[in-house]
């Protein structure tokens, strides 16, 4: 039970739509060091999610965990860990909020996504208790990258338009609006 290599754009499991995790699975001790090794990856690369497949296991299970304030996403609503297995996604609304969005699956790069801003999200928990969720913003984002992980899906996929790409160096430079003292960016995403 350890941090995993996280696997990068071009493996094959990144693409894949990951399995459903049975009661049964839930159960075996296999599926808790999962938990536990995702968990660990995710502290140990500085992520606020991370999904299965990203440590190159097809399973259909991701894990978010907000920071309440960082340098890097500025005040975040207050999550504590959303354990998230066999989810399915709706969209309440056609209104669409862009960040710029990193993966840690896509290491250095920074793209400018608009996803609907408020879905509805129904999933097996840590007890595999089914739960049923509205969140909207920015939160509303992160679950959106992270269950497209599930679906063989990464953000550069939905780029609002292909020039809106950059790698991280000049995205600082040119493109993050200007930090003032005791302000962060929250517009960008890395997971
Ligand atoms: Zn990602």
């Amino acid at each position: 039970m350890a941090a995993q290599t996280v696997i990068r754009m071009g493996h094959p499991t990144l693409r894949k739509t990951a399995d459903h995790i049975s009661e049964g699975e839930f159960h075996t001790q296999e599926f808790k060091s999962l938990l536990v090794d995702l968990y660990d990856t995710m502290k140990k690369e500085g992520g606020i999610g991370i999904a299965a497949p990203q440590i190159n296991i097809s399973k259909s299970v991701a894990l978010i965990e907000l920071p309440e304030f960082s340098e890097r996403y500025g005040q975040l609503p207050v999550t504590g860990l959303i354990t998230i297995i066999n989810p399915q996604i709706e969209f309440l609304t056609d209104d669409k909020q862009g960040f710029w969005e990193g993966c840690l699956s896509v290491p250095g790069l920074r793209g400018f996504v608009e996803r609907p801003n408020k879905i509805r999200v129904q999933f097996q928990d840590e007890n595999y208790q089914l739960r049923s969720l509205e969140v909207e913003g920015f939160l509303a984002t992160v679950f959106q990258h992270e269950l497209d992980h599930l679906f063989g899906k990464l953000f550069i996929d939905r780029l609002k338009d292909p020039s809106m790409l950059s790698y991280l160096a000049e995205f600082d430079q040119f493109i993050a609006p200007p930090k003032a003292e005791n302000e962060s960016n929250n517009d960008d995403l890395l997971d």
